[in-house]
């Protein structure tokens, strides 16, 4: 049993809860528990808080997921999280809700202070959210026929009646990857501009239709798309609709201790360098917080990465406190001897 069940016992008997560990890791997503598995994995102190909402939760399987193909989303989460406690990693499920502090000395507030977890380093891997269009039936069918990603659900697509629903001025590069996987391809205008010339060409070479007219709803039975109504009314039969969702990451606990969050033409999130580490000393990202086109796989590599990085640079703190705790009575004598020379000097010289 992990110490995370007497942990989480304890965050609801004693409402002023209080933990310390060498890193919090915040989300326990792909990204989050591959961090804090890589810290666990270097006998580093992990306590894991995760909101239990991971961005792909609706999708029936994972793709793309070496070793783990067509997995569900869950499973491999609750996988991961057998694989963290088996190294000591503490989870907590509930949201953090507040960050302060700095470098060796952060707090993180759960749940609106029911506990709070010190740590010396803050790893932030709590992905993104996706905006939908606002278009009735989009969010019933989201990760079920209301897709985005061709690479995570483009095979399970392939041959369908697949419409485009546009937004952006992505719209054609999503209907040239889509068009990869089926013949039927609409594209449908909606809030994207108009194609330029030379995407009219690609558009008519790849033999899409293009519908003007904004899009009404999405009609959807349960989870499944059966139409694409347009203003007035028509509905066009599609099995599939693709979306481009902005993509805005969490980034307020950034914020909060002091970072600034990046605002892209896709959405938001949290800049770093390659192995995670932010402009805030001792805070790293990972995941889908960091890089909204990592799928799984990306996450999880990041979040090793950001594991790693936040374990080197503890390593390094700790070696530099021995090595100065070694050396420290020397310099404490040298010291001493210099202020009995400096007393000497002036009792000699009264
Ligand atoms: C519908 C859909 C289907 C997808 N299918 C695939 C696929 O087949 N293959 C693939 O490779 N990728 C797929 N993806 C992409 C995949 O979801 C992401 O790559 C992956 O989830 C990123 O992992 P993450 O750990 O960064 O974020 P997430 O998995 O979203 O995990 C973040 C975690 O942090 C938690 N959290 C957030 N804020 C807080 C907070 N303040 N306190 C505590 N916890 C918090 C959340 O609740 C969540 O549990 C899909 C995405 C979508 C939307």
């Amino acid at each position: 049993m992990s110490p995370n069940a007497t942990a989480t016992a304890d965050t609801t008997l004693n409402p002023t809860a209080r933990l310390s560990a060498d890193a919090v890791v915040v989300g326990g997503g792909a990204a989050g528990l591959a961090a804090a598995i890589a810290l666990g994995r270097s006998r580093r102190n992990v306590v894991l808080i995760d909101a239990g909402e991971p961005r792909n939760a609706p999708s029936a399987g994972a793709h793309n997921v070496l070793g783990h193909e067509g997995i569900s989303p869950l499973e491999l989460l609750a996988r991961g999280r057998a694989e963290a406690e088996g190294y000591g990693v503490r989870i907590i499920p509930g949201r953090a809700t507040g960050a302060s502090g700095a470098l060796d000395a952060f707090t993180i507030e759960v749940d609106g202070g029911a506990l709070h977890v010190d740590a010396r380093r803050v790893i932030l891997a709590t992905g993104l959210v996706d905006d939908l269009p606002d278009v009735p039936g989009v969010r019933e069918a989201w990760g079920h026929s209301v897709l985005h990603c061709p690479f995570c659900h483009g095979w399970e697509m392939r041959d369908k009646r697949i419409a485009v629903l546009g937004r952006n001025e992505n719209a054609v590069h999503q209907v040239m990857l889509f068009r990869q996987l089926s013949e039927r391809v609409t594209l449908f205008l909606h809030d994207a501009p108009e194609p330029t010339d030379e995407q009219w060409e690609q558009l008519a070479a790849l033999g899409v239709g293009v519908v003007t007219p904004r899009v009404e709803r999405v009609v959807v039975a349960g989870s499944q798309v059966t139409a694409v109504e347009i203003e007035g009314g028509r509905p066009f039969v599609v099995d599939a609709v693709v979306v481009a969702p902005r993509f805005i990451a969490s980034t307020s606990l950034y914020e909060a201790l002091g970072g600034e969050r990046t605002i892209t033409p896709f959405g938001e999130q949290v800049t770093a360098e390659g192995r995670g580490a932010t402009a805030i000393p001792g805070v790293y990202v990972a995941g889908n917080a960091g890089d909204p086109m990592a799928m799984i796989a990306g996450a999880a590599a990041s979040g090793v990465m950001a594991g790693a990085a936040a374990h080197g640079d503890l390593a390094a703190a700790d070696l530099a406190a021995l090595v100065h705790a070694r050396t420290r009575p020397f310099s404490a004598a040298m010291e001493a001897a210099n202020s009995a020379a400096v007393l000497g000097d002036r009792i000699h010289g009264v």
